[in-house]
This record gives structure tokens, sequence and C-alpha cells, in this order.
């Protein structure tokens, strides 16, 4: 009789020790690809943003041609006054084209200026334009590293996960039904995944609730399935638990 409850917590444990396995290599392969696609994001952001910066800079250069083509014009004008003011016929046409000189000067002193405020942005613009890069340098790198690790785990862990898989069904199969669906259906009720838990100082390992001494010497007797009263895993007595994790870890790595 105990002969088989044994057996029935020893595959139900060994079940456990699988699925947990197989939800850490779902969890690793889970978050990378997350991680990979958010810095393909973050990466788009950046060379749009470098995009638009060096479009920035364009558009001030432009600017800056336009103003120094409005600064000869003026220049020109103002040859063409001082020639005019030789040959004037009274004061009010010097006087007013004085003024037209008077007017082109101060032209080109705005535009001289607006040209020193363009060049400044410039300069800042440059600089973002510098820090942008290495940024986008620095992206494109850690996205290379994530791919590459994504890589490798997928590969390492196919192996893995298909020796998993294939003792998961020979242990299943070893369980009765009923006893089997049980267990899959506490599985997936508890967050972390774990149907089968020892008592860790105490206390049930999966709610951490006091768990009294006459059920630990029932533990440890593997008489019969003993379920934790507060969040319902089975509970397996703590040498009996250790015994099979080792013996399974050293079965999947061979
Ligand atoms: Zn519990």
């Amino acid at each position: 009789m105990s002969n088989v409850v044994e057996e029935r917590l020893r595959a139900l444990t060994r079940l456990q020790v699988i699925d947990s396995k197989l939800d850490e290599i779902h969890r690793l392969r889970g978050s990378l690809p997350e991680e990979v696609s958010d810095l393909e994001d973050d990466l788009e952001g950046l060379e749009t943003r470098k995009q638009r910066i060096e479009d920035e800079i364009k558009s001030l250069n432009q600017e800056i041609a336009s103003r120094e083509n409005k600064i000869k014009d003026f220049e020109e004008q103002i040859k063409k006054y001082d020639s005019q003011q030789m040959n004037v016929k009274n004061n009010r046409e010097y006087e007013a084209l004085r003024k037209e000189i008077e007017y082109a000067n101060l032209e080109i002193l705005t535009s001289k200026k607006k040209i020193r405020q363009f060049g400044e942005q410039i300069e800042g613009k440059e600089e973002l334009f510098k820090h942008t890069s290495t940024r986008v340098d620095d992206k494109k790198q850690e996205l290379e590293e994530k791919r590459k690790e994504l890589e490798v785990i997928i590969a390492d862990t196919k192996t893995e996960e298909k020796k998993l898989l294939k003792i998961q069904e020979e242990v299943g199969n070893k369980i009765e039904e009923r006893i089997r669906l049980g267990y899959q259906k506490i599985r997936h009720n508890m967050r972390n995944g774990l149907a089968v838990v020892t008592t860790d100082r105490g206390a049930c390992g999966g709610c951490f609730s006091i768990i009294p001494s006459q059920v630990h010497i029932d533990l440890s007797r593997r008489e019969r399935l003993i379920y934790c009263e507060n969040c319902g895993r089975l509970l397996v007595d703590p040498t009996f638990f250790d015994e099979i994790q080792v013996a399974m870890h050293d079965s999947v790595k061979a």
C-alpha cells in the first residue's frame, strides 16, 4: 500500500520538477523576444530623431545662405545709391537716397546678426547629433547582443526542452488520469505553477502557512497524499523532494 503511494508521490514530484524546468525555459524565452523588440523600437525612435536633427541643420544652413544672398543684394544696392548720390539735383533727392542706404545697412546688420544666431543653433544641433549618434551606436550594439543571446537560448534550450517533454510524457503516463488532472488543475491555479511543494522551516513551500507537526510526521511516512489546507498544493517530505530533484537533474543533463 505505502509503496503505491510513494510511487505516486515520486511521479507527481518528478512531473513538477519537469514542468518547473519547462516553465523556466519559457520564461527565459518570454522576456528576451520582448527585450529585442523594445530595443528595435528604441533604435527606430533614435534614428528618426537623428534624421530630424540633420534636417534642421540643413534648413538652418539654407537660412544662412539666403541671408548671405540678401546681404549681397543690399550691398549692391548701397553701391548703386552711392553713385546716384553723386548726381543728385537737390537736397530732397540726396536725403531720400541717404534713407535708402541707412535702411539697407540696417538690413545687412540684421542679417549678420541672424547668421550668427543660426550658426550658434547649428553648433548646438551638431552637438545633439553627435550625442544621438553615440546613443544609436550603443543601442545597436545592445540589440545585437540581445539577438545573439536569444539565438543561443533558443538553440540551447531546444534540446533540453525536447528531453523534458519526453520525460514529461513518460512520467505523466504512469500517473492515473484522475490524479494527473488534479495536479494540472492545481498547477494552473497557481501563479508560480507549483502544484507539488515541500515544507520549508515548518511551513508550506507554496503559501508559507504553518503546517501542524502531526502533518510533518505523516509526510515523512509517505503513506498518503497530503494537501496544504491553506493553498491546496500537494505537500512532499523535504528529503524525498531533494532526492527526486537530484535524480531528475542528472537524468536531464545526461
Ligand atoms: Zn500551502
